[in-house]
């Protein structure tokens, strides 16, 4: 009975070119989709901590290790307090459900990322998605509400999309109709700004302006994990609230300290930043007759017809050993090869990348 419902399910995936499937990462490919935009994450580093936390952070999980980590990554972040959590979609999870309730209203990019939206509604507050960063709409959702919290929140970086969110704007917004606002800033941290310091730096926002901030591990830095940055009393608050940082075990120490090493790496050798730019530029050159949807970040989405198209694409890239995602509805409203360069590209892989899409794509 059941398998007969979920199979029934699985052909019409199949039929519509939806169907997903694993693809084994042999680190043979050359990778045009990785998050790993510093190359941090292959570094090779004697580490002497701990592999498993052996509990909760709130039993006897939490080690120096994280303490020395959160203090790092606040410092980086300029914010006065973190927190860590095991992953990003946790993260996002436990900080919406703890600060928001029935009688509050969240306000969400309909672009986000999918794990804040299922922290909204999680929180069972009232949720209100506005066009991708249509901030007339969502200023007409503020004054609107009558609900007495208000929390608007948006990626920093558009995960999909390679697009910022208005920072200033939402910030004015934030200000005017008295709403909290958290920033996503996955995609943002250790790539953009003066000293990669995200999204918020790239602006020149004011940290006090955006009360939550939260960062992932597993992008830029190379490891796993995610952090709630904010303030002393937010920290303190989460820490006594945040379902999924209290019912879980915490964070490996060993991860820690990787991550602790490969935030020191980012910032010292700042050649990474640059060399991702340099390739950013040097792609954008090349690929001006390519439908690329207008990106100045790592992530450079191609637009296709199709899904069948975004497929097909995605296999022929893999026949010349090219490896792009065919991102698909319900990821996506449209299909798209999501393009992403990393400081580890040469001009030459580009070129290589460049030329088979030239290929494909070919009128
Ligand atoms: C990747 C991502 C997450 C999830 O982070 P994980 O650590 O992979 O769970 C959350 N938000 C955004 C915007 C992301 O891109």
């Amino acid at each position: 009975m059941i398998t007969n419902d979920l199979e029934t399910f699985l052909q019409q995936r199949k039929e519509q070119h939806l169907y997903r499937s694993r693809q084994i990462n042999d680190n043979k490919q050359l990778i045009f989709c990785s998050n790993d935009y510093l190359g941090l994450s292959s570094q090779n580093y004697q580490l002497n901590q701990q592999i498993g936390s052996s509990a909760a952070h709130l039993v006897c999980g939490h080690h120096d290790i994280h303490h020395e980590l959160e203090l790092a990554l606040a410092n980086f972040v300029r914010y006065k307090k973190t927190l860590l959590f095991s992953t990003g979609y946790m993260a996002n999870l436990g900080v919406i459900s703890a600060l928001m309730g029935r009688n509050d209203a969240v306000f969400l990019d309909k672009l986000s990322h999918a794990s804040l939206g299922d922290g909204a509604i999680l929180s069972r507050a009232k949720l209100f998605r506005y066009p991708h960063n249509d901030l007339q709409v969502l200023e007409n959702q503020l004054k609107k509400s009558t609900s007495k919290r208000k929390l608007i929140i948006s990626d920093g970086v558009f995960s999909m999309d390679g697009d910022l969110a208005k920072l200033p704007q939402l910030i004015e917004l934030s200000k005017k109709y008295q709403a909290w606002l958290m920033i996503d800033d996955a995609h943002g941290l250790g790539v953009l700004g003066e000293n990669g310091r995200g999204t918020l730096e790239y602006y020149q926002c004011n940290q006090e302006d955006i009360h939550i901030l939260i960062g992932t591990l597993g992008k830029a830095f190379g490891t796993f994990g995610a952090f709630v940055a904010g303030s002393e009393t937010l920290i303190e608050y989460l820490i006594q609230t945040a379902r999924s940082y209290i019912y879980t075990t915490a964070f490996p120490p060993i991860i820690a300290q990787a991550t602790l090493y490969n935030l020191e790496t980012a910032q010292k050798e700042s050649w990474r930043r640059e060399k991702l730019f340099k390739n950013i530029n040097y792609f954008k050159s090349k690929t001006q007759h390519l439908p690329l949807m207008p990106s100045d970040t790592p992530i450079q989405p191609l637009l296709c017809k199709t899904n069948e198209q975004a497929l097909n694409a995605n296999k022929y890239l893999k026949e010349n050993n090219l490896w792009v995602s065919a991102i698909r509805p319900p990821t996506v409203p449209t299909p798209r090869l999501r393009i992403t360069l990393t400081a580890t590209h040469s001009f030459e892989n580009i070129d290589f990348l460049v030329n088979k899409l030239n290929d494909f794509f070919k009128p």
